[in-house]
């Protein structure tokens, strides 16, 4: 269904949501009565509806995986596919996107998807797949996988060319290690045990900073010719408002660089959605570093995380608003 959707006229831009089971002791303050639509009804206020391409509560990883599987699929077809999870921390992001040994979320089921279809099609295409991932915190890159040696508390330049400027062959972040990869477990492990890493040399909490995995997929047909291009899972910064009373020093600037940024996402794809000619890509290293990625010929999903309880509330319906701004 997403799939179809996609093939509108609209901008290439869907809106999930996923909504996480309530915490125990709690009641929910979240439902979703029809196919598409949810509602909030805060303690305090009177209820808010939203409607999205999709809404998901109570969903397991594989049901949330087969909505996203399409687009996934098509990055194979040459297409370039960015997939953002959204919302306050604790809403479910990690969830989503890295989730459990158990229960892996969209990285791990995307990666074994890319290698299926490699597989499928070996006849017809020689295929290849590297994986890079990047931190984004303070607005600065962090490579997560680099070498051995090198300092992955060093921030990486990012090209400050426009997406039709810098030459296809060129890296839009320089130094940025792809690891060919022929076991995906192995670089997913190693790959959060760095984010671990960088994040105690940053002094950060992971929540701080948006986590980037990249999959480029380069297939060379037997005459030679080859297309790439590019999928980018990200795991956004938590969205939840930091009052700046409460905060000084690097809280303040972690909570000032992570509204900027998530604003300036928010515009990009907002520009996109409405196909209006300018981009703002500039604004932000995140927008920046996923620029060649997000074109009109791109596909872009956003799923907005929500908690569910009442303590949640005034978050959620901001997350939700960022949300129907996209969509
Ligand atoms: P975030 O990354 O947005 O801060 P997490 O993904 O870490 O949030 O989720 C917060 C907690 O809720 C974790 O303990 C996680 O395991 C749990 N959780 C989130 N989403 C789900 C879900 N769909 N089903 C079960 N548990 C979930
Ligand atoms: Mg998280």
């Amino acid at each position: 269904r997403l799939h179809e959707q996609l093939q509108q006229q609209r901008g290439n831009i869907r809106v999930m949501c996923r909504v996480r089971p309530v915490q125990d002791g709690h009641t929910s303050i979240v439902s979703c009565p029809l196919e598409g639509l949810i509602i909030v009804s805060p303690p305090d206020r009177r209820p808010q509806e939203f409607e999205y391409d999709c809404v998901f509560a109570g969903a397991t990883q594989e049901v949330v995986y087969a909505e996203v599987s399409p687009l996934v699929r098509s990055c194979a077809d040459g297409h370039n596919v960015c997939i953002f999870a959204y919302g306050q921390t604790g809403s479910g992001k990690t969830h989503t996107m890295q989730g459990t040994a158990e229960q892996p979320g969209l990285n791990l089921r995307s990666l074994q998807d890319l290698f299926a279809i490699a597989d499928e099609e070996s006849r017809d295409c020689t295929w290849q797949l590297k994986v890079s991932m990047a931190e984004i915190y303070n607005d600065a890159v962090y490579d997560l996988l680099c070498p051995p040696g090198n300092l992955a508390s060093t921030p990486l330049e990012v090209s400050g060319l426009g997406p039709g400027e810098l030459p296809l062959t060129a890296e839009r972040v320089l130094g940025l290690t792809w690891r060919t990869v022929s076991s995906l477990e192995q670089v997913l492990v190693e790959g959060s045990a760095n984010r671990t890493t960088a994040s105690t040399a940053l002094n950060a909490s992971s929540s701080r900073s948006h986590a980037l995995l990249s999959v480029r997929i380069t297939a060379t047909a037997a005459d030679g010719r080859t297309t790439t291009s590019t999928l980018h899972l990200v795991d956004l910064a938590g969205s939840e408002r930091v009052h700046k009373s409460e905060v000084v020093g690097q809280q303040l600037k972690e909570a000032q660089s992570i509204n900027k940024s998530l604003s300036a996402l928010g515009d990009v794809v907002s520009a996109l959605q409405r196909r209006t000619p300018h981009v703002p890509f500039r604004n932000s290293k995140l927008t920046q570093v996923l620029q060649d990625a997000l074109s009109a010929s791109s596909k872009v999903l956003l799923v907005c995380n929500v908690a569910p309880e009442a303590a949640s509330a005034s978050e959620t319906l901001s997350s939700l608003n960022f949300a129907a701004r996209a969509a």
